[in-house]
């Protein structure tokens, strides 16, 4: 066997054994573009090795989405496929799994108008409540695994033949999931230990803040009370540890939304909807960015900025170190899920509920701190310049990372 086909077959193996965590006699439902149907075989092939009962597939074909956008009657752009979402929902709260396979063309519904766009998105969000509900209580073990899509293919390595750039963005999901290493289960037990024994020191030091000092940044953001550091693999209700996320190399929590102040400067590309945002630099005061510019990109960035008043504050912050298996391969993705895992990093919008402890909503969530917002887009503020301290409320202070690197 080639080392191509060894390690598609190690990175679905590690989809199920180290993703899903996949137990004897489970079902799995999957989510997938209509072009992995060659590597959602393998995955099903993998998954009732290790005993599943039943492997459902639901293919999505961004070129029917496409059609319909430009076909459909308006009006029938408010109709979703709520049946569909509501069965899904049943189905995780009865114990199957959930395996979405991600990679997709970021410029498939290019020229479209943004109306039509915006209202099927919606509609469809909706709809998908239910199921997305359930997959965020963890009510079920999930994982989301990447496929090298043609089109995500060409977003990366533009210029290059379609098929040379399909195998380079392979071998850079390989490279970043580990799939690549000589053991990757391995290599993922060890990788989750020491995540989990950045959050438990984290947890246990209660700091009131973070520093992080680098070239253009000097930026205090404050945590949010009762906040809490999560990572890695992350047990369900039932108590089965799932990695959601292949790959992560993140520890993050919920800033206050109130109490961040200084100047910091992007250490990567933001990519936002297609377009690359160079440069960002912004100011806060009390929580908010009250200056916000970009070398590239800025009017693009503004009018997410726009969005709503949550938008200009802070709902994440991540810590990850510069080297990094996503960082070495030095590419901007296009794809959050890589991207946000290559430096540390901050997010303007929404924060998570799971980041607070007891999982406050509403007034609650608020008055802790949590942040509010229709968005939540994380954009890389870390690198092998950067410095961070730990800040407790006296004013003393511990150092975290020194030039990109964890010291504790
Ligand atoms: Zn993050
Ligand atoms: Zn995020």
């Amino acid at each position: 066997m080639d080392a191509f086909k060894r390690n598609l077959e190690k990175l679905a193996e590690l989809a199920i054994r180290v993703g899903l965590n996949l137990e004897k006699g489970q079902e799995v439902i999957a989510t997938a573009p209509i072009e992995a149907v060659d590597f959602v075989r393998l995955l099903a092939e993998k998954a009732y090795r290790e005993g599943a009962s039943l492997f459902t597939v639901i293919y999505g074909d961004q070129e029917l989405a496409r059609k319909r956008l430009a076909l459909a009657p308006e009006e029938g752009l408010d109709k979703a496929p709520a049946w569909l979402y509501e069965g899904m929902a049943r189905a995780f709260r009865e114990g199957a799994a959930r395996l979405a396979v991600s990679g997709s063309d970021p410029k498939a519904l290019e020229g479209l108008p943004p109306e039509k766009v915006g209202r099927a998105q919606k509609a469809n969000a909706r709809a998908y409540k239910p199921a997305l509900e359930a997959i965020t209580e963890f009510v079920t073990n999930w994982t989301i695994v990447p496929f090298a899509h043609p089109g995500w293919a060409r977003a990366v390595f533009p210029g290059l033949p379609e098929e040379e750039a399909v195998r380079r963005l392979w071998e850079a999901i390989f490279q970043a999931t580990r799939a690549d290493q000589e053991d990757p289960i391995a290599a993922w037990e060890a990788h989750n230990r020491a995540l989990h024994e950045k959050v438990a020191y984290l947890n246990a030091r209660r700091f009131h803040a973070l520093h992080f000092k680098g070239p253009g940044t000097d930026l205090v953001v404050g945590l949010a009370e009762g906040h809490l550091w999560q990572g890695g693999a992350t047990p369900t209700k039932g108590g089965r540890l799932c990695n959601p996320n292949l790959p992560t190399e993140e520890v993050f929590t919920a800033p206050h939304r109130e109490r961040v102040e200084g100047v910091v400067r992007a250490s990567r590309p933001l990519a936002l909807g297609g377009t690359l945002v160079e440069g960002i630099f912004a100011r806060f005061e009390r929580g908010f960015a009250v200056e916000v510019r970009a070398e590239k990109g800025e009017e693009v960035l503004r009018r997410l900025l726009d969005t709503d008043e949550g938008a200009r504050r802070l709902g994440e912050v991540a810590l990850v170190p510069a080297d990094n298996p996503i960082a070495k391969t030095g590419l901007v993705f296009f794809d959050t899920l890589f991207d946000e895992n290559a430096a540390s990093h901050i997010a303007f919008g929404q924060a998570y509920q799971e980041n607070l402890e007891g999982r406050p909503s509403g007034e609650a969530f608020r008055k802790r701190g949590g942040n509010e917002s229709l968005v939540h887009v994380d954009w890389m503020i870390g690198s092998e310049e950067m410095d961070v301290d730990g800040l407790h409320e006296d004013g003393t202070r511990v150092p975290l990372m020194r030039r990109g690197r964890w010291v504790v």
